[in-house]
This record gives structure tokens, C-alpha cells and sequence, in this order.
């Protein structure tokens, strides 16, 4: 008898099953197991022993699902190192990780059998193995060629698709033979051919790929990145918007694939990115396989199985969640636009970074790794400083491609001097007017995030701020107050403003339906449309709108940080930023550099095919740093100022930050179990604790949430610091009256 650890989707530890040899179950197979009294699992083989452990009674492997194994030994390493840095089960990534493939749970043993899904299959054709080299088979058909003759064309037909198809055992797919069913059952009957069921394999398509010629930067930048590789560092590829980051990358990918390897390419958002998608699809046809949750879970897992059974020379385009895909020979990874929020997964366990978990992946697969970015993560740069990462800049444009002006327009000035209408400054109004009667484009950006709307002096342009967090104060309606979400510092709501005395504070802040509404006021002739989450709650209805833009169709898109994404519009050469100061009070210590990431974003999109764009940004404070730094484009001088403040507060990139959420419907229970754990946290890490303040979103689905946040130095042992996490989490547990709150925990939140 055999004992098999297998890994159940929950957030529970793994448990031992019995195994029966016959069944021919291997590590990484998907297995069905009943677990508690009456309920059947899907779950994950993850090691097989011979040695009987302890239990006296142990439950049986009942099945083997699927026939080919869903993990290799290098993909349960990822799972495991997920698992312990992110501080959630195996279990939790396996839920995440295999969608429709192993997650159904059932109360009946067939129910799970139902639910399995096999590889699309087809079928496959050789010859007979005495016909195999070419001598027999010559001597064969020489033999029977005049009494036969179809029968010998047939075979013939078959050996020279397999030399075509280069297949080792000689078997092609029936569906590219012409030969009728009848003449394949009589050369079966015969014995002369074998056929067998096999699962679809990717077109065999060659790897000639119609590359890109680089321009002379491009190419420098290219042996750059080689050169970073060739000493098994990871690159970050530094490209101003419109450089051509992605000619560079298709180079690399074209060289992985034509030495068999696989490569996955990761992107922020998969829809957003369909103009990067198309591209890569032509080039590399045939090759190229998108994963996104767009997908109904059928199709993501025979995808997943049809890559299980690969051999190789695959490119995946997909979302955070592609990591967990099974690339078998994985040889480079690209995660483009690495500075997005959207790699970190912070709803649910496992609250991964897929861009750091691709950095893990370079070292477990031996593969690559190039992240690119116009305007990199400050984690990401500071690798470059220290030398961890090697650093690759493009500064320029491709070809006659120029950076946009980018001209700042002083709101509270335009309304001292009576130019501005609603939310338009005269600057932005005179420019739309030059664009529109010139017939080419404008694109309007709101940014709408952010929960409640924070507190602004009308005449002066200023927040407040925690003295302690440097983050801005968030109001809070109910009680009159402002709070700092990370300390908890609170203040009451200043009528008056602190800076300038002046009795003028105002809520702020309007979103992008509001702004369509009044520039189509403003001008009645012009196409508007907008692009939000709220107007393209279909792919099909976010394609249209890019569509209608792309062909010229609508004059003027206003839309959400949705239009600032890797769009390349031919005929835009004004972009509006409509209120700065939004981005600059979202309460976050990352809000200046998001913000700098957004404007030089959105200012990407204008010009790139004009001779020079302009990018207008509204805001009541042009002398803020992040406004100076996004209108000399100096990104350089912005991460230098930006590190400066992160390590006086000691934020990332010189900590790590752990966030626990406590959840719990009863406010007060929770307050008194976030003080509890809080103060059991403090008697191992100190100073290093902040909180427990509400959160951000204090009321979520009828819970209240709160949260405590826990300061790691860079340096320091993480695994100490989880270690001590877990003993007081434990220790909290304890507390009867607390059982009831939920907790969770956010790494590098
Ligand atoms: P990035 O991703 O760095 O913003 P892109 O890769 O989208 O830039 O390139 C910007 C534009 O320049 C695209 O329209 C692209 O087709 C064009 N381009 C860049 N490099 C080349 C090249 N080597 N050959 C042809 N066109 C290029
Ligand atoms: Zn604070």
C-alpha cells in the first residue's frame, strides 16, 4: 500500500489518503477523495510515500481524474512558495489556480465525475511499426504496387506527411490526410496502419516569424536585455510611451519560441490590451493562446490541459492568474507594464503579486525574465540601484515620434480670472476647439477611484494630511471627522481651512458621466463617448467604443484610467486631464507615484502619430512636486524625491507591509478583537504595528471591517515575521468571545 498527501481546495492544511497501486495515480495528478463524512473533493497528489504514517484509519484514493498529470514538480514548488509568502494554505492557491479543473466539491462520487473535463481530443494515424523505415515501406509498395495501387498511394501519403511534420513516432492527424474512412478501415484491417485518440496539438506552424526591424536604440536595448540574461538577471526594460518596447519584446519571444521554449507574457488587463493581443497574434499565429476570466471555466481548463500536454513553443498572453498555467518549458517571462496595481491580487487568498511571483518563476524554471514599463514600479527601480536588476532605458520615440507638450492649467486661477466653465479650464476649452476644427481627436481623462470624496480649500488648493502617515485624511460623514487609514489618527472636519484660514472647504471630486454630459453641452456638434466600467460592461460594448474611436467616429472619449492603457488612436493630439488633485489625495503612501504612473500614461496616448500632441492637466496645485515631475517628464527626479519620502516613513520599498483584516458584522465585537490582536501584535513587533483603524471600505456587505498593519524593514527575515504573525494569530484565537471574526491577511498589501 502507498500514502498519498493530497492537497483538498480549502484553507486547510494537507491530509494523507491511502493509495492503491492500480489506479496508477502520480504526484501532481488530480484526484477525487471523500472528506468529512459525506462530501467529495478534487484534489491535488502532492507527494506519494510508502511509509505508514500514524492515523489508524485513512480514507482511500478514489480516483484518478483527467490522464494527464495537472502539475509538474516545478509548478508545486511555485504553489508552495505562494503559499508560504502570501500566508494562506496550498489549498488556497490550488482553488485560485485550477478554475472548473479541480475546484467542484460534491456530495456524490459521480457529481465530480460529471464535472471533469477532457482535453479536446482528435485522432492520430501511423504507420504500422514494420512500415516505418523507409526501406520497408519501399519494398512494400514495390511488392503490391500493381495490384493495389490505392492502398499503396495511402501509405505513402501517411509517411510523407510525418516527414513533413517532422512527428519522431510517426503519427499525423487523420483530419490532414485525404484518404475516405473506408480506405483507413481497410489499411486497419490490414494491419497496416495504427490509430490512436490523442489530444489536440497546438498547428505545428514554423519558426520563421516576421520580426520587426529595430530601430538603433531598440537594438541596443535588446543586447542590453541579452546581456542582462546572459548573467541570469532580471531586466527591467525603462520605455518612454511609444518607444516600442513591444518590437523588443517580440524579438525575444520569436528566439524562445524558435528554440522550443514557452513563453508567457503577462498584461495588466486582457481586454484593454487587444490592440497588444492582435499584434502578437499575427506575428506568432498559431502559437498564441490568451487566458484571461473572461472565459467561461470550460474554456480556461481545457486550456489548461491542452498546455499540460504540450511539448513546448507555446506563448500565453494572459492575466495575473496565467502564472499558474502549466508551461512546461518555460524560457522567458514578460510582464509588461510591471507598475500596475492590477498584478496584485488583494480580494481574496492567495493576495499574490503575479509580477514578483514571475521574478520567483525566472529562478525556478531557469527562465527569463524582462518587465517593462514606461514609468516602473519604484519596488522595481530600486532593484535596478542596487544591482539586482539590470536597467534598460529607451528615451525615445519610435521613428518621427515626438513626447506630447504637456502643458499645466491652474484651475483656481482660471476661476479667479473667469475662464474656466463647470469643470473646463478656458486652456483645455481653446485647445478641443483647435483639435475639433482641425478633425482630429481629443481624449478626456477622469479619474473616478476612491471611495468617498475627500476635503479641499477652494481658495488655496489644500488637503489635509496625517502628520504622522503623510497620506491624505479621509472624511467621515457619520461622525464629522477625518481619519488617517494607516494610523488612525483622527481630526474633526475643519470649516475653516488650517493653511489659509479662509472659510471655504468643499467636498470634492465628480466623475466622468458628469464630465460626457457637460462637454457635450459645450459642444453640441462633437461625438462624444464614454469608456468606464460603466459603459463597457461587455467586451462587446468596450469594443465598440474603441472601435468608433479608432475609425474616427467619435470626436471626443472621455473615460477612466480604462483609456489609458496601451491604446495606440492614430488621431489623437489633445489630451485633457480633468482633475489632477484626484489622483494626488487618493490616501494611499503610493498616490504620488501612481499618480505620476496615470498622468505620464494618459499623456502617452496623444501624439503618437501627429507631430506633436498636447497634454493638458487641470489642477488647483501646479506647484506640486508630482505636477512638476509629470511636466518635464523627469521620472528620474520623481523616484529620487518619492524614495526620499518613503524611507523617512519607512514605507515600501524599504518594508514590507502585512495587512490583517478583521471582518465581523457586530461593530463593537470587532473593535475589541482588532484591539486584542493588535495588542498581542505589539508585544512582538513594537513600534513596527500600526492600527487597528476602520478600513478603507468600513461597511462591505453588511461587515465591518477593520484592519491592522505591520512594518517589516527591507532586510529583515520575512519568515521570522510571519512565524511571529501566526504564534499571536494563534494566541488571539484562543479568545472564545473572538472565534467569530473573520481574518485575512494581505502580504505586501
Ligand atoms: P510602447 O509599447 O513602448 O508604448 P509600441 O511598441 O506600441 O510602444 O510602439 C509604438 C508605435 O511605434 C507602434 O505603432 C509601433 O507599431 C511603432 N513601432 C515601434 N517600433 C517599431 C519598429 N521597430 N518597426 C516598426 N514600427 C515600430
Ligand atoms: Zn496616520
Amino acid at each position: 500500500m502507498l500514502y498519498a498527501q493530497v492537497v483538498l481546495p480549502l484553507a486547510q492544511p494537507m491530509y494523507t489518503f491511502s493509495l492503491n497501486e492500480g489506479l496508477g495515480v502520480q504526484v501532481g495528478d488530480a484526484v477525487v477523495v471523500q472528506f468529512g463524512s459525506s462530501r467529495f473533493y478534487t484534489g491535488i497528489v502532492w507527494s506519494i510515500t510508502d511509509e505508514k504514517p500514524d492515523y489508524p484509519r485513512l480514507k482511500p484514493i478514489l480516483k484518478r481524474l483527467y490522464s494527464t498529470p495537472l502539475l509538474t514538480p516545478t509548478m508545486q514548488r511555485l504553489w508552495e512558495w505562494i503559499a508560504e509568502y502570501y500566508m494562506c494554505t496550498v489549498g488556497e492557491v490550488m482553488r485560485m489556480a485550477l478554475p472548473s479543473l479541480a475546484k467542484p466539491s460534491a456530495t456524490s462520487l459521480s457529481d465530480l465525475d460529471e464535472r471533469s473535463i477532457e482535453p479536446p481530443t482528435e485522432r492520430y494515424i501511423a504507420l504500422a511499426e514494420e512500415l516505418r523505415s523507409e526501406d520497408t515501406l519501399s519494398e512494400y509498395v514495390a511488392k503490391n504496387s500493381r495490384r493495389a495501387p490505392r492502398r499503396c498511394e495511402n501509405l505513402d501519403a501517411i509517411a510523407a506527411l510525418a516527414i513533413e511534420r517532422n512527428a519522431k513516432d510517426g503519427f499525423v492527424p487523420r483530419r490532414l490526410l485525404s484518404i475516405d474512412n473506408d480506405d483507413i478501415s481497410a489499411l486497419r484491417k490490414k494491419e497496416l496502419i495504427r490509430s490512436e485518440e490523442r489530444v489536440v496539438q497546438r498547428v505545428e506552424s514554423s519558426s520563421d516569424f516576421l520580426c520587426p526591424t529595430l530601430s538603433e536604440a531598440q537594438n541596443s536595448a535588446l543586447e542590453s536585455i541579452r546581456e542582462a540574461h546572459s548573467d541570469k538577471r532580471v531586466a527591467l526594460l525603462h520605455g518612454v510611451t511609444g518607444s516600442g518596447k513591444t518590437e523588443i519584446y517580440i524579438h525575444l519571444i520569436a528566439e524562445a519560441l524558435a528554440a522550443g521554449k514557452d513563453v508567457l507574457m503577462l498584461v495588466p488587463e486582457i481586454v484593454i490590451t487587444s490592440q497588444l493581443v492582435e499584434r502578437l497574434e499575427r506575428i506568432f499565429e498559431g502559437r498564441t493562446t490568451t487566458y484571461h476570466s473572461r472565459l467561461t471555466p470550460l474554456r480556461r481548463g481545457q486550456t489548461f490541459l491542452r498546455l499540460a500536454t504540450s511539448s513546448g513553443g507555446e506563448l500565453v498572453v494572459g492575466v495575473r492568474s496565467s502564472i499558474f498555467l502549466p508551461t512546461k518549458n518555460l524560457g522567458l517571462i514578460i510582464v509588461d507594464e510591471e507598475h500596475d496595481s492590477n498584478y496584485k491580487q488583494s480580494d481574496l487568498a492567495p493576495r499574490y503579486h503575479a509580477r514578483d511571483c514571475a521574478v520567483v518563476m525566472g529562478q525556478l524554471y531557469d527562465a527569463k525574465v524582462v518587465l517593462g514599463s514606461a514609468t516602473p514600479s519604484l519596488e522595481s527601480y530600486t532593484n535596478t540601484l542596487s544591482g539586482k536588476y539590470h536597467y534598460v532605458e529607451l528615451t525615445e520615440r519610435w521613428g518621427d515620434g515626438v513626447l506630447p507638450e504637456i502643458v499645466i492649467s491652474d484651475t483656481i486661477r482660471a476661476v479667479k480670472r473667469g475662464e474656466r466653465k463647470t469643470h473646463f479650464n478656458h486652456d483645455l476649452l481653446n485647445d478641443i476647439s483647435r483639435t475639433l476644427a482641425a478633425k482630429e481627436q481629443v481624449m478626456l481623462f477622469q479619474n473616478r477611484r476612491g471611495y468617498s470624496p475627500y476635503i479641499q480649500c477652494r481658495t488655496c488648493g489644500y488637503s489635509p494630511r496625517c502628520p504622522h502617515c503623510n497620506v491624505t485624511l479621509t472624511e467621515h460623514k457619520a461622525s464629522s471627522r477625518m481619519e488617517c487609514h494607516y494610523c488612525g489618527y483622527t481630526m474633526p472636519t475643519p470649516k475653516v481651512c488650517p493653511n489659509c484660514e479662509i472659510q471655504d472647504m468643499a467636498l470634492m471630486g465628480f466623475g466622468t458621466e458628469k464630465a460626457a454630459e457637460e462637454i457635450s453641452r459645450l459642444y453640441p456638434d462633437a461625438r462624444v463617448e464614454r469608456l468606464d466600467s460603466d459603459t463597457s460592461t461587455s467586451e462587446r460594448a468596450f469594443k465598440q467604443i474603441v472601435h468608433d474611436f479608432e475609425a474616427g467616429n467619435t470626436d471626443i472619449l472621455v473615460g477612466t484610467q480604462i483609456i489609458t492603457k496601451g491604446f495606440d488612436f492614430k488621431g489623437v493630439s489633445t489630451v485633457g486631464i480633468l482633475n489632477a488633485d484626484n489622483l494626488l489625495s487618493i490616501p494611499d503612501f503610493r498616490a504620488s507615484e501612481r499618480a505620476f504612473q496615470l498622468m505620464m500614461q494618459v499623456a502617452g496616448r496623444a501624439g503618437r502619430h501627429n507631430d506633436r500632441g498636447r497634454v493638458i492637466i487641470q489642477t488647483s496645485q501646479p506647484k506640486h512636486p508630482v505636477i512638476t515631475y509629470v511636466a518635464s517628464g523627469d521620472y528620474h527626479a520623481m523616484a529620487r524625491k518619492e524614495l526620499e519620502e518613503r524611507h523617512t516613513f519607512g514605507y515600501p520599498p524599504y518594508s514590507h507591509l502585512i495587512r490583517i483584516m478583521l471582518r465581523h458584522a457586530d461593530y463593537e465585537l470587532l473593535r475589541h478583537a482588532a484591539h486584542h490582536l493588535a495588542t498581542l501584535m505589539r508585544k512582538k513587533f513594537g513600534g513596527r504595528v500600526m492600527g487597528p483603524v476602520s478600513s478603507a471600505l468600513e461597511m462591505l456587505r453588511g461587515e465591518h471591517r477593520a484592519e491592522i498593519m505591520i512594518k517589516i524593514e527591507a532586510g529583515a527575515s520575512m519568515k521570522r515575521a510571519r512565524k511571529m504573525i501566526n504564534e499571536a494569530m494563534t494566541e488571539s484565537g484562543k479568545e472564545e468571545r473572538y472565534k467569530t471574526v473573520k481574518l485575512s491577511i494581505d502580504v505586501d498589501a
